[in-house]
């Protein structure tokens, strides 16, 4: 039978499986972020042999030590694939088996063939370790800019992996000699101590990166246009604000752009078409202006683009690109009619006049649409006024 301080020393084994239950249900909430199952998988996988250590004798842990090991080690290759999964690096997973094995092996001869504990628990130590440092050293070789969270976690890791190889000199330097009596030793409770406060950490750290992602998600979605994926209204005036607070960037160019006769397209070809039309469309405009440039989709067919350190000619030159590539990549319907849109462009001399900038180039934009279509009007440049509607824009005859 067991005394009550046998049961005791169970909490830590039964805290790291609530800290796996915690992880699934972090997990479950989203079902995006595999590296908590990951986690979870290697708390539940280690809690296990920690508490049958804890409560069995040597002799009968001596009959499952391979059972043990495998148990540890499998927990160990989870904790690597989590690491690996969040940092998006690959766990290398057949020098992860070859050390494995290798550790099974060293266990075997040091429980059946020779007996001697301390050997077991430094193959062991150097074996988990051995895996666990597979994901840091694909990250040291990778280089990527983390933000302060993931590098909280890979210093945990590093400390985490670090601890794991040096077990066997803590042995040694608490007295490996009481390990006849493993629960009551002092590196028994120093382990068990040790394991649960890493997991506590890692738990903390990782949940802070999953809650982390959610707001990211969140915040992305909130900004950006479902269809197209660029900025929406809301994200482009505050995009466009700290643009405007930046005296260096001027002078800026605002263009206010719609497709022509897109209802025509989306009555012949279908909604669905429709669509993709509104995607290429983003698409070219993406793709024709600098990184620190804004493109917006505002509603339906119209588009805003916000260009920084472009004089007004400049502005007319990008959108008579813009038009002839969309023109000439209609891909998305290629026996359909030539893809055609109109601009109003109009310059922001200050940050107090963008909702002005806005006006006008909408203003020019509807002047472009009814001059015949397929036009960049700027502002500052006259134009005829009206032109009769469905004559070529260059041909057309003004009344
Ligand atoms: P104009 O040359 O004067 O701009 O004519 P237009 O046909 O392009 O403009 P109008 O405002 O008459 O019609 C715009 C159409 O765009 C109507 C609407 O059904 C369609 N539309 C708006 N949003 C979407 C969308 O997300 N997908 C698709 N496929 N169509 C959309
Ligand atoms: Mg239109
Ligand atoms: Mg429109």
């Amino acid at each position: 039978m067991f005394a009550h301080s046998d049961y005791l020393i169970l909490m830590p084994s039964l805290a790291m499986l609530a800290l796996a239950t915690m992880l699934v249900i972090a997990w479950i909430i989203q079902r995006s972020q595999s590296f908590l199952l990951w986690q979870s998988g290697a708390y539940s996988l280690t809690a296990l042999p920690l508490g049958m250590q804890s409560l069995l004798s040597l002799e009968v842990l001596n009959r499952y030590v391979l059972v043990i090991g495998c148990f540890y080690l499998l927990g160990a290759w989870c904790l690597a694939n989590s690491w690996a999964e969040r940092w998006k690096v690959s766990v290398q997973q057949n020098a992860a088996v070859i050390i494995a094995i290798f550790t099974l092996a060293t266990l075997h001869y040091f429980s059946s063939i020779e007996q001697n504990v301390w050997a077991r628990v430094s193959s062991f130590s150097i074996g988990s370790g051995l895996i666990l440092l597979l994901p840091i050293l694909r990250i040291r070789a990778k280089k990527i800019s983390f933000d302060w969270l993931d590098r909280s976690l890979l210093w945990l890791s590093i400390i985490f992996t670090a601890y794991t190889f040096t077990r066997p000199i803590l042995i040694w330097l608490l007295g490996y000699s009481d390990l006849g009596s493993l629960p009551k030793s002092p590196y028994w409770l120093l382990t068990l101590m040790s394991v649960l406060s890493f997991s506590i950490l890692f738990t903390v750290v990782m949940i802070a990166i999953a809650v982390k992602e959610i707001i990211c998600k969140l915040r992305e979605e909130r900004d950006h246009d479902a269809l197209t994926k660029i900025l929406n209204r809301r994200a482009f005036q505050e995009h466009a604000q700290k643009r405007l607070a930046d005296r260096r960037l001027y002078p800026m160019a605002v263009l206010s752009c719609d497709m022509d006769h897109f209802k025509r397209i989306n009555d012949t070809w279908g909604h669905e078409r429709g669509d993709q039309v509104l995607q290429l469309t983003s698409a070219t405009l993406q793709k024709n202006v600098r990184e620190h440039d804004l493109v917006a989709r505002f509603g339906g067919e119209e588009f805003v683009l916000l260009l920084i350190d472009t004089t007004l000619p400049d502005a007319e030159l990008i959108a008579q690109r813009i038009q002839r590539d969309l023109g000439s990549s209609n891909t998305v319907l290629p026996s359909g009619p030539k893809l055609t849109m109109s601009f109003g462009i109009s310059s922001v001399v200050n940050p107090l006049q963008l909702e002005q900038a806005l006006k006008e180039a909408d203003q020019l934009l509807y002047q472009a649409k009814n001059a015949g279509r397929d036009r960049v009007h700027v502002s500052g440049m006259t134009y005829p006024d009206i032109w009769i509607e469905g004559t070529h824009p260059q041909n057309a005859v003004a009344v």
